[in-house]
């Protein structure tokens, strides 16, 4: 009972201690704190450090002291690029292919992103956010505290604001921190097929200045591809983004090299996302416009790609490689970080010091969040995540297992393990 009234911090805060820390900041790997604490005050971290530095009237004065039974710590996980935010899946395509089926065939009978668009806009908001929020919370579970997520199934007006306000009142309804990005140039819907250009008119003109005078994105995507929309129309809706200031994000040479990286780098984008085929112009510009790599390997799994993006390029150039799930009905139906940090392991051959943070520092630098999330240091948000696991390399090396055993965002306990039940 010693402590003396005046010597208690202005404001509660709460300990964790008997843990093992992966920072990811600093120059150790892992930035790793053996035996470390960390305390929390309202929703940042307060101080964090080895457990035998930490001051007395930290120590003495907790509001809530937790024991992390020799966990490791990390900073919550960001993932950078999914399209969470749809209705219905594509099952029934899998299966069609499977069986033997053409891209033609699928396509003749309603198949492909066509598809999606067709339920999306047929689902009204209460059965898109019941939709999405099982995939919003099945992130969770494997330690994301934030998420970012893409509008482009609408491709109308009404759609895609409608898409726009589900993941807003995602980030409304439940605890992790949702970024939204409009992707309205994600693919041509049906009734402007063969007048693409029409559909950037229409875009630029009618679409992105009701989203940005709504605030319902804070970046803007578009499909740069040959089965997408091509280099100059690209630029045109990155002359629009920016003139409401809004930052940029491009899915880049996924399947070909149309120089969509650099163009993205040229406008100061945040990231440049795939990158099967950039060019080493491409990283090279992407190097010196400050623009992060996002690596998708579920879609390279799951479209069978055979050509990896060229780590060793981006190591070269010093670019930062993040790593997201792109969750998505048509080429990456996952909703497990955990996974995605195996297969960039696997596939892509990262480190699995690389992979942890393509799903931490790297995936807040493609948010442009880098000051707030993405390393735990001191007077960032308390975004945490502790795992039963014994180094940090586990977390990229196991297949299918889930060592998640509590997760606190901003200073907020999301969830505890006892005794294999679950609580939220
Ligand atoms: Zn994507």
């Amino acid at each position: 009972m010693h402590p003396s009234h005046q010597s208690i911090p202005e404001k509660p805060h709460s300990l964790w201690v008997n843990i093992n820390i992966a920072t990811m900041a600093g120059n150790r790997a892992y930035g790793q704190i053996e035996d470390g604490a960390l305390a929390v005050c309202g929703e940042r971290i307060a101080w964090i450090g080895k457990r035998c530095h930490l001051p007395r009237d930290l120590k003495n004065n907790a509001f809530h002291v937790y024991d992390g039974n020799q966990g490791l710590m990390t900073p919550g996980f960001v993932d950078c690029h999914t399209h969470l935010v749809y209705a219905g899946n594509r099952a029934k395509e899998f299966e069609l292919r499977l069986k033997g089926a053409s891209y033609e065939d699928i396509a003749r009978q309603g198949g492909g992103i066509r598809s999606t668009v067709r339920a999306t806009r047929q689902a009204d908001e209460t059965s898109l956010l019941k939709q999405s929020a099982v995939r919003l919370m099945a992130l969770m579970r494997e330690g994301v505290t934030t998420v970012e997520i893409k509008s482009g199934y609408g491709l109308d007006l009404a759609t895609e604001l409608r898409m726009l306000c589900v993941v807003q009142k995602l980030g409304e309804r439940y605890p992790l921190t949702v970024v939204p990005t409009f992707l309205g140039a994600h693919a041509l819907p049906p009734e402007y097929e063969g007048k693409s250009d029409a559909y950037i008119d229409f875009i630029c003109a009618e679409v992105l200045p009701e989203v940005a005078a709504r605030s319902l994105a804070s970046a803007v995507d578009a499909f740069c591809e040959g089965i997408g929309f091509t280099l100059d129309q690209t630029r045109r809706i990155f002359m629009a983004a920016k003139k409401l200031g809004l930052a940029i994000k491009l899915h880049a040479e996924q399947l070909s090299d149309m120089g969509g990286a650099a163009l993205a780098a040229q406008f100061g984008a945040l990231s440049a996302d795939h990158l099967e085929y950039v060019s080493e112009a491409g990283v090279k510009a992407m190097a010196a416009g400050g623009t992060t790599a996002v690596l998708l390997p579920g879609a390279f799994y799951f479209l069978r790609e055979k050509r990896v993006p060229p780590i060793e390029c981006f190591r070269y150039y010093q670019v930062p490689m993040a790593l997201a799930t792109d969750c998505n009905p048509g080429s990456s139906p996952t909703v497990s970080l955990l996974l995605m940090l195996n297969m960039a392991c696997t596939l892509f051959c990262l480190t699995p010091e690389e992979a942890l943070a393509g799903v931490t520092r790297n995936g807040a630098r493609a948010l442009g969040l880098e000051d707030v999330i993405g390393t735990l240091e001191r007077g960032k948000n308390a975004d945490f995540a502790i795992w039963d696991v014994s180094e940090p390399a586990e977390l990229a090396y196991h297949i299918g297992s889930n060592p998640l055993k509590q997760l606190v965002v901003k200073g907020r306990m999301i969830r505890e393990r006892r005794r294999h039940a679950y609580y939220w």
